[in-house]
């Protein structure tokens, strides 16, 4: 246990992966139980049969993990509030149900989802807000009897006070109030028996004494209906933090078809966990110092400044940019070592090399790579056979150059690296050539491509054989 009381949790559903705006709010909660010295709790919400893809969290957990987010209470570690998956957890929803059962706050509702959607629809071409209309709490004990005893489905509703307004504290949208008259009552339960999201992430939120609840804005209106219980069981409320929501660059909610939504892909592209940190620390923030370690957010993380605005850009060139300021903080062995399973991958032949023969490799890549999987793109000419463009051999006026370069030709393959870019260097200036022409000629002759790394690096990557052969390939 921690010094302080706060107490709060990230509580994904094991929907299969992880997206952006869940790890957002991962990190959030995290900062702050850490900068208040208090308990990150994480708790998994798989009540629902249809949307557990991934039931023991495997994946979810492993992000937390490679993220380094590393929990106080939750599945594997456990605490004295276990066990940490809802699933496990049915006793006390039972509980909780028999005791608004006794209160008479329930009614059971035997409503099909057709008939509640013909509902709805009725009342938007009427332009009243949809809200149920309370058919089944109107039916007398002897219909209810009926009914139950024709098996027909059912779920607990709960009944709320429409005379009633809420009100809770949100640290970013100060104090909030709701007039329930505008919400339906709340389905607790559904057909098949099991409990809805909004009761059981209510109750486990008082049983696990969770001082402050942070998650998306998407929740606001759950918060309200969930208010209302934490009412009716006379529980002390806690403080909340709706985070805006992440939205693309043309202001839509962030979804799958944006790239980067989900953190596998992120990390099968070869982001760095310090990367998406710093980024999602400090998106909807203005910092002076944009390069932050999840320490440094911790230490600096201003959570008396929240932002209200309703939504937060995600913005890729960013990401990209913070990944490649990540890419180069690394000392070459641990980026070698890094970018080895994407070389791997891509190619078993430098995926073999030793570190000491792919450091020789990486450090010329160093300075240019976006993500580590383009260090496999970067090398591929190594290894990999390749065709020379006439079409871009003409552009850059090969024929005019081509008798120089072979009388050069012995020389330059015999050269060292750094003697390389020299030999050509003096060549042009002898005889009046471009320095862009020749050197990208040279490089296409060793790479294929026109554009990409310095002569001298080229040199370096390759072997002697390999640059004879290749020179020879382009003056032949
Ligand atoms: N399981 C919910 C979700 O993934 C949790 C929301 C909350 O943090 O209360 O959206």
């Amino acid at each position: 246990m921690k010094k302080s009381h706060v107490r709060v949790r990230f509580a994904p559903s094991p929907t299969g992966f992880m997206h952006l705006g869940n790890v957002r709010v991962a990190i959030i909660n995290y900062l702050f139980a850490r900068q208040n010295e208090g308990n990150f709790i994480v708790r998994v919400e798989d009540t629902d049969p249809q949307r557990n893809v991934d039931p023991e969290a495997k994946n979810i957990l492993y992000n937390l993990d490679w993220l380094k987010l590393d929990y106080d209470e939750g599945p594997e570690k456990n605490g004295h509030y276990a066990p940490y998956f809802q699933s496990q957890r049915m006793a006390t929803y039972r509980a909780a149900l028999s005791t608004l059962q006794q209160k008479q706050l329930v009614y059971p509702c035997f409503c099909s989802s057709e008939t509640l959607e013909a509902k709805r629809q009725r009342q938007l071409a009427m332009k009243q807000p949809p809200r149920y209309d309370r058919a089944c709490m109107k039916l007398n004990p002897d219909e209810v009897k009926q009914k139950f005893a024709e098996d027909a489905p059912y779920i607990w509703r709960f009944k709320l006070d429409h005379d009633k307004t809420v009100t809770f504290y949100d640290l970013a949208h100060k104090t909030k109030h709701f007039e329930l008259k505008h919400f339906s009552d709340v389905p607790i339960t559904r057909q098949d028996g099991s409990f809805t999201f909004l009761f059981a992430n209510f109750l486990d939120d008082v049983a696990m004494k969770i001082t402050h609840v942070f998650r998306g804005e998407d929740h606001l209106t759950n918060t309200a209906a969930q208010v209302a219980l934490y009412e009716a069981f006379d529980e002390e409320v806690p403080v909340f933090y709706h985070l805006p929501i992440l939205c693309n660059l043309d202001g839509k909610k962030l979804s799958k078809r944006d790239f980067g939504f989900s953190l596998n892909d992120l990390k099968a592209e070869g982001y760095l966990p310090e990367a998406l940190i710093n980024y999602l620390g400090i998106i909807g923030h203005s910092v002076k110092n944009e390069i932050m370690t999840l320490e440094e957010l911790t230490a600096s993380y201003a959570f008396d400044h929240l932002s209200t605005t309703g939504q937060i850009k995600y913005d890729v060139e960013k990401l990209r940019w913070l990944n490649h300021q990540w890419i180069m903080n690394y000392d070459l062995d641990t980026l070698t070592e890094l970018c080895r399973p994407f070389i791997e991958a891509e190619n078993s032949i430098l995926g073999q090399l030793p570190t000491e023969k792919l450091k020789l490799l990486i450090a010329p890549l160093q300075s240019e790579l976006v993500t580590l999987k383009q260090s496999a793109q970067a090398l591929s000419f190594v290894t990999d056979a390749f065709t020379i463009d006439p079409i871009m051999l003409d552009m850059h006026q090969f024929s005019t150059y081509k008798s120089s370069l072979k009388e050069l030709a012995p020389q330059l393959i015999a050269a060292q690296p750094s003697e390389a870019f020299t030999l050509l260097k003096e060549l042009c200036k002898s005889k009046n050539y471009p320095m862009k022409h020749v050197l990208t000629l040279i490089r296409i002759g060793l790479t294929g491509k026109a554009q990409g790394l310095g002569i001298k690096e080229i040199f370096s990557m390759l072997s002697h054989e390999e640059i004879q052969k290749r020179i020879a390939k382009l003056l032949a």
